[in-house]
């Protein structure tokens, strides 16, 4: 063991035994893998055996290699509580691949017959897709890369695309592609970008796909904030050992999967895993549920001075306001899907919302609203109008992104706004002065605002309406009026 610099006399976490071999490959080792797919994959592996190491590729920064390979890709998920915390070594990872430094090898590792599923957690931009339609697009500067330079991609389905043309003519089977991010039907979205992708490389590749290659839908809950420097002290003064890539998270942990694998699966079910044949009812529950409201809370959260969900609903009227929104306009959208109360769910969400050890900034869920807003919260509103009911709780929800992407907090300071469409948004916010002309301008935006919707004249005024209080009130106190 060695030690590591910056925290002194604790030695560097090991592996002790051999890496499992790999049947995985997954793109995207960010905290949420580390704390989800690989701990699911470690317990089934303990349980029922199999050969599911997990070769990791990330697609952007080295940061996690640098992190995981001086200790031999083992780390610690901490599932943290107010009564303390259970750390779990978690040794499914074998190898960490960073895709701008070696596109060759991770196109190879894909094709390697050994690797029976990709699976991924790359955030919904990295989709390279049309938020309010779903479609691939087209003009996205990683997709036309691609398209361009085939050999050494830098998106997901450019590599998906690569490895599936090498196993093809290779005479290798496929494998299964399984997304687990937070997107509605997030298989049928996965199968959509790589079958459009590949049409454009190659149709007869493309059928090949769509006969060959199953994309899975999955449901993935577990609340999992960015790691801290403050984390890996903590860690390393309870368990005595420095671990750059540990991961922390809240104990509960769901996963809804649908059981179409081209050529098997790890035992997910044995480490608590739910295979359903649609997983479509669970995934909107939580998204709606789940992320809508974590999402409205994130803005209007920060606009008020929060910095963690946490904080925000520790204060009464942030609670309640979150607790109308299920009650009055998200809940009644939704069917309840098999084995649920959603009452109970929602109650469930609030106590875990409440768990003031998990440390979940509003700032980081504030990240990337554009290609966050259409299926957290925009689709909720629809189905509410739809039925001839305003949402305003909702709208404020939209107001307060408005509000945020603006990029100028109640105080006057500026805010950082982490979004791929962020120069355009802080554009269309500052054509105006008045709340008409800002959220006109931010409606116009055709990539988050379906135009339906946007034309829709109770959506608009409800939305204009709650932009002027957060203005003119500021977001506390909006917050106040809707909660009553
Ligand atoms: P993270 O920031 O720790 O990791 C994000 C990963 O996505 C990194 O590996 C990064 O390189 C990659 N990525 C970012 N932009 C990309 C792009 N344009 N193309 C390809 N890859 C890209 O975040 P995280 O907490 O691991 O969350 C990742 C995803 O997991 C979320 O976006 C969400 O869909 C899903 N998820 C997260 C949580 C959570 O609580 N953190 C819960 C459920 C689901």
């Amino acid at each position: 063991m060695s030690t590591e610099a910056g925290l002194p006399d604790k030695p560097r976490l090991k592996r002790s035994g051999r890496a499992p071999r790999t049947g995985i490959l997954h793109l995207g080792p960010g905290a949420f893998f580390r704390a989800f797919n690989a701990v699911y994959t470690d317990e089934a592996m303990a349980t029922a055996g199999g050969d599911w190491g997990i070769t990791a590729v990330s697609l952007r920064s080295p940061t996690v290699r640098d992190q995981l390979a001086p200790q031999d890709c083992v780390y610690t998920s901490v599932a943290r509580s107010p009564d303390g915390d259970r750390p779990k070594i978690v040794g499914a990872i074998n190898r960490v691949l960073v895709a701008p430094e070696a596109q060759e090898a991770v196109i190879a590792a894909m094709a390697d017959p050994a690797v029976r599923i990709v699976s991924m957690t790359i955030t919904e931009k990295g989709y390279c897709h049309e938020p309010a339609t779903g479609r691939l697009n087209a003009d996205h500067p990683d997709i036309t890369h691609d398209l361009a330079h085939p050999a050494t991609p830098r998106s997901a389905a450019g590599f998906i695309v690569a490895a599936l043309k090498r196993r093809r003519a290779n005479g290798s089977p496929p494998f299964t592609v399984l997304s687990c991010d937070n997107l509605p039907s997030n298989g049928r979205l996965a199968q959509s970008v790589v079958l459009e992708f590949a049409e454009r490389v190659d149709p007869k590749l493309a059928d090949w796909i769509s006969a060959q290659v199953p994309f899975p839908a999955t449901m993935v809950d577990r609340i999992t904030p960015a790691t801290t420097e403050g984390d890996i002290t903590r860690l390393a003064e309870e368990a005595g050992y420095c671990d750059r890539a540990c991961v922390v998270h809240e104990p509960f942990r769901q996963w809804v999967i649908e059981d179409r694998f081209a050529a098997g699966r790890p035992a997910w079910e044995e480490a608590g895993a739910q295979f359903v044949d649609d997983v479509e009812a669970h995934e909107l529950m939580k998204l709606r549920c789940l992320n809508g409201t974590h999402s409205a809370l994130a803005y209007l959260g920060y606009l008020a001075g929060f910095e963690t969900i946490a904080d925000t609903v520790a204060d009464g009227d942030f609670s309640r306001y979150c607790e109308n929104l299920w009650t009055a306009e998200i809940v009644p959208t939704i069917p309840t899907p098999q084995g649920e109360n959603l009452h109970v769910y929602c109650a469930t969400l609030m106590q875990r919302y409440r768990n003031p050890a998990i440390q979940h900034r509003t700032w980081q869920i504030a990240m990337d609203g554009s290609q966050k807003l259409p299926q957290r919260i925009l689709g909720t509103i629809r189905d509410n109008l739809e039925a001839d009911r305003v949402p305003t709780g909702l709208c404020l929800a939209v107001a307060g992104w408005m509000r945020y992407v603006g990029g100028v907090d109640e105080n006057g300071s500026s805010i950082d706004v982490q979004d791929p469409l962020a120069d355009r948004l802080r554009a269309a916010s500052d054509s105006a002065t008045d709340p008409e002309g800002k959220v006109a301008a931010l409606l116009a935006i055709e990539e988050v605002f379906d135009p339906a919707l946007a034309a829709d004249p109770h959506f608009r005024e409800a939305v204009v309406r709650a932009y002027s209080a957060l203005a003119e009130r500021g977001s506390a106190a909006s917050v106040r009026e809707a909660a009553k």
